[in-house]
């Protein structure tokens, strides 16, 4: 999609905002961390929701499967751009899944489609930047994408 220069806190907060009442039928709660900037950044805003969505969505279905938990969604600066972090209490990922997590159609979901995290990196490279993984079995996950600026 078109780019164009997009806040990326308001961003942020308008995808908090989205995913409160989902959150809470689900029993998770939902933190958002804010520098006090609110940094520009040259995006599609469509396309950046799209991936703070399904990696929202995962993290709450994860949580979901141990009853609930905590989702962090934060911003940080960084030298050359900012990082979005996209964090949970849930399961974490299994070291034979992890290996494949970004393939098209894998999934460990029955009615999964196994697309959003492909889709996610793809929207991401197409911005310059990177997504990566961090988990821990019984503890958790944290989806971390860095976006030059
Ligand atoms: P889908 O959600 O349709 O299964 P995705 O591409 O979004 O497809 O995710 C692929 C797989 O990665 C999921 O089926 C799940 O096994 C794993 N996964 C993704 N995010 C998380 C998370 N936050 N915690 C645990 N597992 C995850
Ligand atoms: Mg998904």
């Amino acid at each position: 999609g078109a780019k164009e220069p997009i806040q990326i806190g308001t961003l942020l907060h308008n995808t908090y905002t989205l995913l409160q009442s989902e959150a809470n039928l689900k029993g998770i709660q939902i933190e958002l961390r804010l520098p006090d900037t609110d940094p520009f950044l040259t995006a599609n805003t469509n396309s950046l929701k799209q991936v703070l969505i399904n990696l929202a969505r995962n993290a709450m279905e994860a949580m979901s499967e141990v009853g609930g938990g905590l989702l962090t969604l934060s911003l940080e600066e960084t030298p050359d751009g900012v990082c979005l972090l996209v964090q949970d209490t849930g399961p974490g990922i299994q070291p034979e899944h992890l290996a494949r997590i970004f393939s098209p159609f894998y999934t460990t979901k029955h009615t999964g489609t196994g697309l959003g995290l492909f889709i996610s990196k793809k929207i991401i490279e197409e911005h310059n930047g990177t997504l990566q993984v961090t988990t821990e079995l019984g503890v958790g996950t944290a989806f971390r994408i860095l976006l030059p600026s």
